[in-house]
């Protein structure tokens, strides 16, 4: 499944960014599921649509303060139901966390000594010192989603009102 994704990801991805085609279906070895959830991956990378948590993480190194690898593994496994879109920075330490979690909606940073850095739109929110990462991120995602989705719902509430 993995040359499939890059294959296709490598050509409809060229179509796509040329500003050709109007639809996307990807072609994999997998569950059908899968090939919907690679094309919505296509056009998150590509900023052409908006769906879902889309997780910004750092490759890792001996710097990271915990395991970035495994914590977006786990991430993107207990956020994938989730539609509304938002982003999301999981960056091992100081060096790149910050400048991520700027343009993020949430943002973790790894600090020394267990004790981590949780950023909200972009500035420090609070610290999470010798927490579970996984469920802390995905509280805070669940709870992100159901404000942009109220916020929203009161939004439209606000046009029809207006519309009468
Ligand atoms: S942000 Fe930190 S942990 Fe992540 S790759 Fe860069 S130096 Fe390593």
């Amino acid at each position: 499944m993995r040359t499939g994704t890059v294959k296709s990801s490598i050509g409809l991805g060229s179509l796509l960014w040329a500003g050709i085609g109007d639809t996307v279906r990807v072609s994999l070895s997998a569950e059908p599921e899968e090939e919907v959830r690679v094309g919505f991956e296509m056009l998150k990378a590509l900023g052409l649509r908006h769906r879902g948590v889309n997780i910004i993480s750092c490759p890792s190194c001996a710097r990271q303060q915990y395991d970035v690898i495994r914590t977006v593994e786990a991430l993107e496994k207990r956020v994938g139901h989730i539609t509304t879109p938002m982003t999301v920075s999981v960056i091992g330490c100081v060096v790149n966390g910050p400048g991520e979690a700027r343009e993020t909606d949430i943002g973790f940073t790894g600090g020394g000594a267990n004790n981590h850095q949780v950023y909200v739109a972009g500035v420090p929110h609070h610290r999470l010192k010798d927490g579970n990462v996984v469920d802390h991120l995905v509280a805070l995602i669940e709870k992100k989603a159901a404000e942009i989705e109220a916020a929203k719902a009161a939004d439209e509430q606000r046009h029809r009102t207006a519309a009468e």
